[in-house]
């Protein structure tokens, strides 16, 4: 990333008004600092300056993936329609199917990879000794989405972090689970986030309830139940809760919490899942016991939403100004401005402050 620019080399603009149709603090005030630019609905180009705070975020989550073993690779957006087929997933509404000259729908833009990752290790996983092994992508997901009007935040085009993890027992997959989670506390506390770990249902492809990472906000087309004393949260699909009852968990020295349970309006910025063997049935996916016995691969998957997470900091950190952006995602770390570049002495200061910030290499917008 380039350390030092000049902000009279930016061809983008800032502006004094935000998209008409968009009311998200997000989308205005990304759009007025020309941070984004929206192409359509729920479809937006990234700034020199925008891409910058995705740069930041994925540097973060790289680290982070990285740090618990994390491979890094890079899966297509073209997914032939036979993959999705094979777990019936085909026909969900929510993929983008492309016609073109091989057939008609022969393919849907990847909206999430469990059944070409699947594929991929399917030739590579023979036995005990191959797991576990986790590999993850930073990459471009196609959803069609009804919805689209809280710019970032929900896409029918963005970018996601998906992670996936490859076990010889559901034991292990929880230990691993354990870890990620622990990660993905680091990512969003790093990116300036505070997140509920909450409760979510589980579904066909997942061995018991999932978790998702919430952020408190208004704009939040999600609501939870949280407990005001002990934090335990549960989301609104799957939950009993509501607010002012008193929190039935039990606290570590087992006593029962009795806390306030409060609702509250959230962003999903990352969501967690135990799949357990149900994609490595349908794709093959085995391995050989220590005794020689077959059995299925277990597997996790653990998503975050890159560019919804860039729009939900902006949502949580900003005043009537603009945006503050917390250190670690800002696009530059200093912002050095000449105020009166007529006089020829300042001028030279600032040009001299500028040498000594990109000689120290601090990222600075002169
Ligand atoms: P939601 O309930 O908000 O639609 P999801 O449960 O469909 O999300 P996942 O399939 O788990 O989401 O995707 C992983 C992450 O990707 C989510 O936690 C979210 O942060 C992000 N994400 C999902 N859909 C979108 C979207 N349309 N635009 C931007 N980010 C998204
Ligand atoms: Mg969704």
């Amino acid at each position: 990333m380039i350390v030092v620019m000049r902000q009279s080399q930016l061809f983008t603009k800032t502006s004094k008004t935000g998209p008409a149709d968009e009311p998200s603090k997000n989308a205005q005030l990304l759009t007025r600092g020309g941070f984004i630019y929206k192409n359509s609905a729920g479809v937006y180009s990234y700034l020199p300056l925008g891409w910058r705070v995705i740069g930041k975020i994925s540097k973060i989550i790289r680290e982070e993936m990285n740090a618990i073993g994390g491979q890094e690779m890079f899966m297509p957006a073209l997914v032939e329609k036979t993959y999705m087929e094979k777990t019936g997933r085909g026909e969900l509404g929510v993929g983008f199917r492309v016609k073109d000259k091989i057939g008609p729908e022969a393919y849907v833009l990847g909206w999430t990879h469990e059944e070409v990752i699947a594929t991929i290790t399917s030739k590579s996983i023979n036995s005990y000794k191959d797991l576990p092994f986790y590999a993850y992508q930073i990459q471009t997901k196609f959803r069609s989405e009804g919805r689209a009007k809280s710019g970032l935040l929900r896409g029918h085009e963005f970018l996601m972090k998906d992670l996936y993890s490859f076990h010889e027992s559901e034991e292990d997959l929880f230990k691993y689970y354990g870890r990620v989670k622990e990660a993905y506390f680091k990512v969003f506390e790093r990116c300036g986030l505070k997140t509920i770990y909450t409760l979510a249902g589980g579904g066909a492809f997942t061995i018991s309830n999932t978790h998702e990472f919430q952020v408190v906000a208004a704009v939040g087309e999600d609501t939870i139940f949280v407990c005001e004393k002990c934090g335990y949260a549960e989301n609104s699909e799957i939950s009993k809760l509501k607010q002012r009852d008193e929190c039935s968990s039990h606290l570590p020295d087992g006593q029962k919490c009795g806390g306030r349970v409060l609702e509250k309006k959230s962003i999903e910025v990352g969501n967690i899942f135990p799949l357990g063997t149900k994609y490595a049935e349908a794709f093959g996916l085995e391995f050989q016991d220590k005794e020689g016995r077959k059995k299925p691969v277990v597997m996790g998957s653990y998503g975050i939403g890159v560019s919804r997470l860039m729009g939900t900091v902006v949502e949580v950190h900003h005043d009537e100004k603009g945006i503050i952006w917390p250190k670690e995602v800002a696009p530059f770390d200093a912002h050095l401005l000449c105020l009166s570049p007529e006089n020829k002495n300042v001028r030279a200061e600032a040009e001299r402050v500028y040498d000594l910030l990109e000689k120290n290499h601090v990222e600075v917008l002169y």
